[in-house]
């Protein structure tokens, strides 16, 4: 396809004369949370954590080791049984008193992770407002589970089916979502009756310990414990601990792999949401402006560090250069900036320096294989780690910036020319977890998304989430539910109790 577009030239737009996103007040202790209380931990060693738009160290937390993971194992274990005995009306309560702690915390908490991650506040208030929703979401779902009927399945023997939480749990979250991926966890955890022990991102720590700190006086002291640290080291010791029940981690593919070979030593459960790399499939009859303009958000959401991000477009050949021209007016509009920049912020850095030099490495070796960038393509002058939101256009088949997740602000467009192709190609990567179908023909909008391979498919939307439906993926994208009743299933087990009654 051909575009006279040329690369975009944003800058970052910095935050002048404004008091800083956060005081020392609204910091959390700089501790582990185990067994009710904030303690220091058993290694002495700490992890800087970074302003991604300053690079200036904002924090120091305490590096756990396994012991601190096995001291909070310890507590977890001593509190399930007094939580599992909880009535649901119980239980509901104190998760609709978490649900208006943070709903009324929900501005500093926002502050407190646009400092630490350095996205716009617009994404960090709709990371709060939803944090909020999926706890009053599970304090609701938990009142009204259902099972099979009781009854006389096998003559003269009555069988109840019984709903049970699993135990301790472990949890492992990524800095993407810092406090949001913790609530998904927590929630629905806590709602099924289990106890849990989680270690955030080291990179991202503040939100989870703020949250630990807020919600501290309503749960019994080892409901909820929260292990610094580093993946290796704390996440595998938790991921192998012989009295953790099940293992629960969102992270990418090879945290997933380590996690579940850590795992297998106790046969523990695991639940893995991993990566994404979502096709964006748009048909010669899609409403080609909606399209961009829907990808201009869920493509570059959370600077496009989204698991779900609408990041690989295949579009049908005969409407490529219209839609690319959509599409590079949109991204050449985004405002890229530092969180306090203002409210029409839209695209802040990359989380961290690592992770903006793989970006740029992506783009690098894109550049070097000849494909074009019709919008950004190259990183932001500094300080800070910012990358210009970017399309990469004409990318052939099976290129490394099509078949990779990136991560990033990055956009790549494929051509196709029929359906059968289309179907193909968008499965042809090794991660299912979402992808979007854009066309205005009623056949083909079902019968596309019954073909994709990916665990949700939009039709004419992308990116729109809700707390009543399941997310997760299939393939390399892991399995288990998140959000919805189906992650209140994964948290529990049944139990058959059969009663023979013949008389
Ligand atoms: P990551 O895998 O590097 O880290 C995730 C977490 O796993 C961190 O807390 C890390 O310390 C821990 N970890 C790393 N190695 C480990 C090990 N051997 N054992 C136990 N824990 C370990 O991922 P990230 O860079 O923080 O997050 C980005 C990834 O997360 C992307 O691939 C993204 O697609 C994925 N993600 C998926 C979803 C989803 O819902 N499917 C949501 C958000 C992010």
């Amino acid at each position: 396809m051909t575009t006279t577009a040329g690369p975009t030239t944003a800058a970052v737009r910095r935050a002048a004369d404004v008091p800083p996103l956060i005081t020392a007040a609204d910091l959390p202790p700089a501790r582990h949370f185990i067994d009710g209380d904030f303690v220091a931990g058993s290694t002495g060693r700490v992890i800087d954590v970074v302003d991604p738009c300053t690079e200036q160290v904002v924090a120091r937390i305490p590096e756990g080791g396994a012991e601190d993971i096995d001291r909070a194992v310890a507590a977890a274990v001593a509190a399930k049984g007094g939580w599992a005995r909880m009535v649901p009306k119980e239980r509901s309560e104190v998760l609709h008193a978490v649900a208006d702690r943070v709903a009324g915390h929900g501005e500093m908490l926002s502050r407190l992770e646009s400092a630490n991650t350095g996205k716009p506040m617009a994404v960090s208030r709709d990371d709060v407002a939803m944090t909020v929703d999926t706890f009053r979401f599970m304090a609701g779902a938990l009142r009204a589970t259902t099972s099979m009927a009781a009854g006389d399945y096998a003559e003269h023997h009555l069988s109840l089916i019984l709903r049970e939480p699993l135990g301790v749990i472990g949890v492992v979250t990524p800095w993407n979502y810092p406090l949001l991926m913790a609530a998904w966890k927590i929630a629905p955890i806590l709602a099924a009756g289990n106890t849990l022990v989680l270690k955030p991102s080291e990179q991202t720590p503040l939100t989870t310990l703020k949250l630990a700190e807020l919600v501290a006086d309503l749960l019994p002291a080892g409901v909820l414990n929260v292990v610094n640290g580093r993946g290796p080291v704390v996440g595998a010791r938790l991921a192998e601990h012989p009295d953790v029940d099940m293992i629960a981690l969102t992270g990418s593919v090879a945290s997933g792999r380590a996690v579940a070979r850590a795992a297998a030593g106790s046969l523990k459960r695991v639940h893995l949401e991993l990566g994404g790399k979502a096709p964006v499939v748009v048909f010669e009859d899609a409403d080609l402006a909606a399209a961009a303009s829907s990808l201009r958000v869920a493509g570059f959401w959370n600077s496009g560090q989204e698991c779900g991000a609408a990041c690989r477009v295949l579009v049908h050949a005969s409407v490529a250069e219209p839609f690319v021209e959509h599409l590079v007016r949109e991204v050449k509009e985004l405002i890229v900036g530092e969180p306090q920049a203002g409210e029409d912020v839209e695209v802040g850095p990359m989380v961290s320096e690592a992770h903006f030099a793989r970006v740029t490495g992506y783009l690098e070796r894109a550049k070097a294989d000849g494909i074009r960038a019709a919008a950004g393509g190259q990183a932001l002058d500094g300080p800070g780690y910012f990358v210009a939101p970017t399309v990469l256009v004409d990318v052939p088949e099976g290129a490394e910036a099509a078949r990779e997740e990136i991560f990033g602000p990055v956009v790549t467009v494929e051509t196709f020319t029929d359906e059968d192709e289309a179907v193909r190609r968008a499965n042809a990567v090794p991660l299912g977890l979402s992808a979007s179908v854009w066309t205005e023909n009623a056949r083909r909008s079902h019968d596309v998304a019954a073909r994709l391979d990916f665990g949700t498919v939009w039709v004419n939307s992308h990116l729109v989430l809700a707390g009543e439906v399941p997310w997760g993926g299939f393939k390399g994208s892991g399995y288990g539910r998140d959000l919805s009743l189906y992650a209140l299933d994964d948290y529990s087990r049944t139990k058959h109790v059969m009663h023979n009654h013949e008389r």
